[in-house]
């Protein structure tokens, strides 16, 4: 396996499915048709890294980087399955070595550094390699001067499996960010549902734009614990985008059909080499992928 862009979701299959939010049910076309969004209350499905690249990303742009790392199991960590045992579980399930990717790509023909957390990767955790490709890309965009854009997904937060040194990660990623930012870089954060503990303690809240999906949770320790550890009701939609918006946090929450224009803007913004038109944008198609990933696993 080189890499592979796998597609699977968090909702099982039929022609109809439940919202687990509004309980609605709902056609499973048009919810995909709304890229996985529940057409009564807004609710935005998981979605993988390679449906990430679809929506956002002008079709066949995407040259993965640093796809070389895999994580080792430092501490020999054992729980209920060993680390390597839910390594191996996830690379099969999403097709890739690591809940981080990374890569170049164009956004309405503007080169930029893009990188997708998978959430169906031990939760999109932050370990070694996960902390290390978020360096690794802010240096690449530092070193050839263009936008990073991060699409998070780590509802895991920090990786225990690795200790203290997926707690290194929140350091080293910030600070690779840092200097991309003193520089006069712009770093371009979109949190999902869930961005947690560690990750939400470092990179993914250090954009210099900060779009979140509406309906995200998005915190440090979930709402249970800070719950039972203040001993207080917390406020109705703690931690959720709408809450943070309305509290400072973000900048903008964005629905995921109108995310790729909305990071379109922001480069028009702030980016004085982006082309001035868009082209006519081709069908995204995921048969192109897929071949290339045939290929490239035969590498
Ligand atoms: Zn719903």
């Amino acid at each position: 396996m080189r890499w592979a862009l796998s597609r699977k979701r968090g909702a099982p299959d039929g022609l109809w499915m439940k919202c687990p939010s509004c309980e609605a049910m709902v056609y499973r076309k048009v919810v995909e048709e709304g890229l996985h969004t529940c057409p009564e209350c807004q609710f935005h499905f998981r979605i993988s890294a390679a449906e990430r690249v679809d929506h956002l990303l002008d079709a066949d742009t995407f040259e993965p980087l640093f796809e070389e790392l895999e994580s080792i199991d430092p501490l020999g960590f054992k729980g209920k399955k060993s680390y390597k045992e839910k390594l191996k579980k996830a690379q099969e399930a999403t097709g890739h070595r690591e809940a981080a990717l990374f890569g170049t790509g164009k956004i309405a023909g503007k080169q930029v550094v893009f990188g997708i957390i998978d959430p169906n990767f031990i939760m999109g955790s932050m370990g070694s390699v996960v902390g290390e490709k978020i360096a690794r890309g802010a240096e690449h965009a530092y070193d050839h001067k263009l936008p990073l854009i991060i699409i998070s997904g780590s509802g895991g937060g920090a990786r225990m499996e690795e200790g203290i040194l997926s707690l290194f990660q929140m350091a080293k990623t910030s600070a690779a960010i840092k200097r991309l930012q003193d520089a006069g870089g712009i770093y371009i954060a979109v949190l999902t549902n869930a961005t947690m503990g560690g990750s939400m303690a470092s990179w993914a809240a250090l954009g210099d734009i900060t779009i979140a999906e509406p309906q995200a949770l998005l915190g440090f320790a979930g709402p249970r614990v800070i719950a039972q550890t203040v001993r207080q009701e917390l406020p109705p939609g703690f931690q959720t985008s709408e809450f943070l918006l309305e509290h400072g946090f973000l900048d903008q929450i964005c629905h995921r059909k109108e995310l790729r224009q909305r990071l379109v803007s922001m480069l028009r913004y702030t980016c004085a080499d982006m082309p001035v038109a868009e082209k006519p944008q081709q069908k995204r198609h995921t048969a192109k992928i897929a071949k290339t990933n045939k290929v490239q696993a035969g590498t």
